[in-house]
């Protein structure tokens, strides 16, 4: 049995894998706790639901089955607090290419067929979970963080994603930011942007839960 926060059949919105039919299934809790996450239901006392649900394996796997997703994704949260290893192998034995989404700061328990990696000052990402990854995403949160986390994820050929911190998407010294670091070193680095947003793509299934964004707003109890 998973705690899952909620699970929703939608689109990839991010990375490599963008614009591709994927079903996400959120587990609850992450030790983390960013102050601008976008998931704060999955851990924040503020935002949490009054009761978790617990899946099992089969019903996941029965659920997703029931779509044409190309791919899951499991995200969080943090997802690897949990050992996904059963789930994995049971979305496999169906066919389903299995994706993960996570800090890098746990173990990763599972054969995962891809792995995004956003490494998070708050507890960073463990060598051997770097190791594993297939793109990187770097949440460009303040002036100084593309240095900070290329230093963190060390050299590397996959692709690392840049993405303004949603609360600042449309702020102009956030995006030059961005934009002059792809343009001055090239590959592997990519201006990222987090299309199901614009799209309100997760909100069109019904068992998405209600967005709880901080924002990084202090007020907001953190
Ligand atoms: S952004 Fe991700 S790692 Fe950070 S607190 Fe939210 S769920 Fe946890």
């Amino acid at each position: 049995m998973l705690p899952i926060h909620e699970q929703f059949y939608t689109f990839q919105g991010e990375g490599l894998h963008a614009g591709r039919a994927a079903y996400f299934i959120r587990t609850f809790g992450c030790p983390v706790h960013c102050p601008w996450c976008d998931s704060a239901g999955t851990w924040h006392p503020d935002y949490i639901p009054e009761q978790v649900a617990r899946w099992s394996v089969e019903d996941l796997v029965t659920e997703v089955a029931k779509t044409k997703a190309e791919f899951v994704v499991v995200t969080g949260g943090e997802p690897a607090i949990h050992n996904l290893a059963p789930l994995v192998d049971a979305l496999h034995a169906i066919g389903q290419q299995v994706h993960l989404e996570t800090s890098g700061a746990f173990p990763i328990r599972g054969e995962f067929d891809w792995i995004t990696l956003s490494p998070k000052r708050w507890k960073l990402p463990l060598p051997e979970t770097i190791a594993r990854a297939d793109e990187f995403k770097i949440i460009v949160d303040q002036p100084g963080a593309i240095e900070e986390y290329v230093a963190i994820i060390g050299e590397t050929d996959k692709p690392v994603w840049l993405h303004p911190e949603w609360s600042r998407h449309q702020d102009a010294a956030t995006l030059d930011a961005i934009t002059e670091w792809v343009k001055a070193q090239g590959a592997p680095y990519r201006a990222g942007w987090q299309m199901h947003k614009h799209y309100a793509a997760d909100l069109k299934d019904a068992r998405s839960a209600t967005p709880a964004p901080l924002g990084g707003d202090p007020k907001k109890g953190y």
